[in-house]
């Protein structure tokens, strides 16, 4: 019989959208907690004094204990490429982003990069994301190698792109088909890896290659599928002029078939109601990235526009473009945003949008996100008096959890992480017993 061990700490996590049931009808907290931890998976949860005597126990006290942190679109090739000065998105993937992203062709660069890019997730309490990796297949392969070695679940592909970059940096049409299908059969389903289907974005993929994107999709049902969306004003005018019988920018990606429940649209920040309506009718999710959208100069996202229109909405960091690893500097980026649109993000639906709102995006909330008893135990210890401007601050917090979580995600960073578990391994942090 496996052996079970805990993780006791103050609990919470999500039963259901704080924006569709109301605050208090969407969370479960449990002040003395423990998480009885088997095989990976979470067996079960409840109060501390109900746990046998004689487990081994990681005790994180007055500390609180999360889903783990789940970032729904960010690129590892770009690690480097963060706090690249003084460029809108075009001129930003010219001068910054396709120099970096050409030493992936070599496997050893792109291994270290994995490395430094997984600990920095886990550093931030971050456990799945969904990663752009680069044109290389020797890309995707030391990604998903690292990632199945830490056991960690994530969403990667290779970035098809045939037109529009350096040639260092363009495949074919058929080549990125033919290396797309290759590295669905080697990793999609394997453990905890999942594949998606990456064309970077319009302007870099001709006709034929979208039309090979749209067929990996039809033949590998289960497949994600990832790419970029009316982010920049000049980027649309380019998709524009490239697909001159398009009725949208929306409008290329339906007409190839990439529209859906498992596609993932980066930004979203410049769209018409016809485009937001096809989006919710198709089910597809568009990812909120706040850092990236203010660093690159690229707009406000409208969050309740798209909500109201019944699009799937994720939050997400978008490194290199976006600023921070962490979620919670995102969200509190979010929260500036959609200030700025007289909306609001109160703190118990961001901490869900980070876990069971961004799980469920992803069509994954049965098995990350929650602390439900049968789900993996990818778990986030966060403790929001991490520095001394934040303990401060807590000393007015007079046990409000609300409260509590706003100052977590307003002053937090990776500061803020104690511990991360991946399919209940510790892989960050240390085990206070
Ligand atoms: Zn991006």
């Amino acid at each position: 019989m496996a052996s079970k061990t805990a993780i006791c700490g103050r609990l919470l996590d999500f039963t259901a959208d704080p924006a569709e049931v109301g605050a208090d009808a969407s969370y479960r907290y449990i002040p003395n907690g423990a998480i009885v931890i088997e095989d990976g998976k979470i067996a079960s949860i409840g109060p501390a004094t109900d746990l046998p005597a004689g487990m081994p126990v990681d005790d994180y006290g007055q500390a609180l204990i999360m889903p783990g942190l789940i970032d729904t679109h960010i690129h590892y090739p770009q690690t480097r490429v963060i706090a690249s000065y003084g460029a809108q998105l075009l001129e930003w993937l010219d001068k910054y982003t396709f120099v970096e992203e050409q030493k992936f062709a070599d496997p050893d660069h792109a291994a270290s990069v994995a490395r430094f890019f997984f600990d920095e997730l886990l550093r931030n309490g971050t456990t799945t994301a969904a990663v752009y990796c680069t044109v290389h297949p020797e890309s995707v392969e030391a990604f998903f190698t690292e990632s199945d070695r830490l056991n960690t679940l994530m969403i990667a592909g290779k970035v098809m792109m045939d037109r529009n970059a350096p040639e260092a940096l363009t495949d074919t049409a058929a080549q990125s088909a033919a290396d797309s299908a290759d590295l669905i059969a080697k990793w999609h389903g394997r453990g905890r890896q999942n594949y998606a289907v990456t064309p970077r974005f319009a302007v870099t993929s001709s006709e034929a290659q979208l039309e090979a994107a749209g067929a990996l999709l039809r033949d590998n049902p289960g497949v994600y599928m990832q790419t970029h969306l009316a982010e920049n004003h000049a980027e649309i005018a380019a998709v524009r002029e490239q697909f001159p019988w398009s009725r949208s920018y929306t409008d290329i990606y339906d007409r190839f078939g990439l529209l859906g429940p498992r596609a993932i649209f980066g930004h979203g920040i410049h769209l018409s109601d016809e485009e937001i309506a096809r989006l919710s009718e198709t089910n597809s999710t568009v990812a909120f990235c706040p850092t990236s959208n203010l660093f690159i100069g690229s707009g406000l996202f409208d969050m309740a526009r798209l909500r109201n229109g019944g699009v799937k909405v994720g939050l997400a960091t978008d490194v290199g473009g976006g600023t921070s690893f962490s979620m919670l500097r995102t969200a509190a980026e979010a929260y500036k945003v959609l200030q700025l649109n007289n909306q609001n993000l109160p703190a118990l639906q961001a901490f869900h949008m980070m876990t069971r709102g961004n799980a469920g995006v992803l069509g994954l909330a049965d098995r990350i996100g929650t602390l439900e008893p049968g789900s993996d135990a990818d778990i986030t210890v966060l403790n929001a008096s991490a520095t001394p401007a934040m303990a401060h601050r807590m000393e007015t917090v007079d046990g409000d959890l609300e409260e509590e979580l706003f100052v977590l995600m307003t002053l937090g960073d990776d500061r803020s992480t104690v511990a991360t578990y991946v399919a209940g391994e510790r892989l960050y942090g240390a085990g206070k017993t």
